[in-house]
């Protein structure tokens, strides 16, 4: 992987345990970690001191990658549940370094990341989803996040209205099958403690069904899944090529491929975001 055209530029992955700030130098990652503090001016000290010590004074950009609901049009964050941060003005970090800011979310942060830079890096049209608590979903086209008017919500997509209720509202999104909090509901157990080959093939048929309708309105060249469950690997990988190969024949089916940053994922998305900016929509 070759980052030398983001030498000198800083990304902020910001997360609920911890805060990841990062440059590229000397053609490598290097990055430094921050127990995120409750308080967002003792966070925002240390986050600046972080970006000046790493690059060395001056960023050629900023980007930031936090938790949402953010409005990636002002960078300004309200509220989110997982930090106890009150109206935070990121756009006022790159004023205080001196440099341009980009913000969005962290999982459209780490969808740029490797559809750039990791299982997406040879195609211009790029979807995933990130296996988590929710499901995130993310498009990137030439290297730059779609967001729509407000964003991309894939996880959402409802594949049963009178399936079970969704922490959206909603009832029978992809979310409330497929997530490791509708996994948990159903079966009691986390999902990296499930073994079931059967088990995994039903959560494959779910997002196999998902990839299809992804397929269907965005025609992705290439399909990303990242989060904890891909650990499980062909047991999860291999039912899910299969039934997306019956489910879908309008077009043919997209490679699924394995996200392949894993925690870095994060501020790397950072560092692309901080040269290359938003689309204009
Ligand atoms: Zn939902």
């Amino acid at each position: 992987m070759s980052v030398a055209e983001y030498e000198g530029y800083a990304g902020i992955d910001i997360g609920g345990q911890s805060i990841k700030v990062g440059t590229i130098r000397n053609g490598e990652l290097v990055t430094r970690d921050i127990e995120t503090p409750p308080d967002y001016a003792v966070a925002r000290e240390l986050m600046l001191s972080a970006v000046t010590e790493l690059v060395g004074g001056k960023p050629k950009g900023l980007g930031i990658g936090t938790p949402g609901p953010i409005d990636w049009r002002t960078g300004f964050l309200q509220w989110t549940p997982n930090i106890p941060w009150k109206n935070v003005s990121y756009p006022e970090l790159g004023e205080a370094l001196g440099c341009s800011v980009y913000v969005d979310n962290d999982a459209n942060v780490a969808g740029l990341a490797e559809a750039v830079l990791g299982a997406g890096k040879d195609y211009r049209i790029v979807a995933g989803f990130t296996l988590g608590t929710g499901i995130g979903y993310f498009v990137v086209m030439d290297g730059l996040i779609y967001h729509g008017k407000l964003d991309v919500e894939g996880g959402h997509q409802v594949l049963n209205p009178e399936g079970p209720l969704c922490g959206c509202g909603a009832r029978g999104c992809l979310e409330a099958y497929a997530s490791a909090t509708a996994i948990e509901a159903r079966t009691g157990k986390e999902p990296e403690d499930i073994d079931d080959p059967e088990f995994w093939a039903e959560i494959a048929g779910y997002l196999a069904w998902g990839i299809t309708n992804v397929t269907t309105l965005v025609c992705p060249e290439v399909f990303v899944l990242a989060g904890g469950m891909i650990k499980r690997g062909e047991t999860l990988f291999a039912p899910l090529r299969e039934k997306l190969a019956q489910m879908l024949k309008i077009v043919p089916p997209p490679p699924v491929k394995p996200a392949e940053l894993g925690h870095r994922a994060g501020v790397y998305g950072a560092i692309v975001l901080a040269k290359r900016g938003h689309r204009v929509e």
